[in-house]
């Protein structure tokens, strides 16, 4: 099943009088189960295009699907729903609140979804995550490994079917680059998940089942053979 489908999707910045295409036409699709990878030079569209599936801006055209739902063309309110339920975000500097423990970084997702924390879910993400014995500090007392692994947590905490990682890697020293995207590609294996990274990090492209190039607004596959 296509868990994101990114339908004839086109967005234009103006600069001035001028406009800029960040995104040209764009059309594919991300399986249940998939890790893929987006790469491509710096101001290329990567972002813009993660953030359009991600529901945190709108494409001039064409529409994104989530789990076969319609998702670009829904109001504002609906669009933080659906991104509620189904979309985790993980960003290059881990976004946490520094005056939150990590065992409370996954709280603070629960207190917007007004249930009670799940406790086994918790406490299996953070062991999963090998950072278990580290629920009680503050992110300052966190190296950026443990850092971006605990803003993993807080991604899959609420089990969204995407994952949208926008080159979470791009902090971390070559052996935690590896440990992290290698919990990327195991837990969207494991739980069935759409994953979408971007990266500048050529290393870790092998954890990945598929890669796209972006150039000048425009994706590509790229072939392996
Ligand atoms: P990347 O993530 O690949 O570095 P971006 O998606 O951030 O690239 O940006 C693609 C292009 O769109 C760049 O030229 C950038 O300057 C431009 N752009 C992105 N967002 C805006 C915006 N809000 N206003 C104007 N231009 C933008
Ligand atoms: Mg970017």
């Amino acid at each position: 099943m296509k868990l994101i489908e990114v339908d004839s999707v086109k967005k234009s910045f103006q600069v001035g009088s001028s406009t800029k295409d960040a995104l040209k036409p764009t059309s594919f699709a991300v399986e249940e189960g998939e890790f893929i990878a987006i790469i491509g030079p710096s101001g290329s569209g990567k972002s813009t295009l993660l953030t359009i599936i991600g529901g945190l801006q709108q494409p001039d055209e064409g529409e994104v699907r989530i789990n076969e739902q319609p998702f670009s063309s829904k109001s504002e309110k609906e669009r933080a729903a659906l991104r509620f339920q189904e979309i985790g975000f993980i960003l290059q500097d881990s976004n946490l609140v520094p005056f939150l423990t990590v065992e409370k970084q996954l709280q603070l997702v629960n207190k917007v979804e007004k249930s009670s924390m799940d406790q086994s879910r918790k406490e299996d993400l953070l062991a999963g995550l090998g950072i278990d014995e580290l629920k009680d500090k503050y992110p300052e007392d966190l190296s950026g490994g443990e850092r971006q692994r605990a803003a993993i947590a807080r991604a899959l905490y609420h089990e969204p079917s995407v994952i949208l990682a926008d080159e979470p890697t791009a902090s971390l020293d070559t052996e935690k680059a590896f440990e992290v995207v290698e919990i990327l590609a195991r837990e969207t294996k494991e739980n069935n998940n759409a994953t979408i990274m971007v990266t500048h990090d050529t290393r870790i492209l092998e954890y990945c089942d598929r890669v796209y190039v972006m150039n000048d607004g425009v994706l590509e596959e790229k072939k392996t053979n």
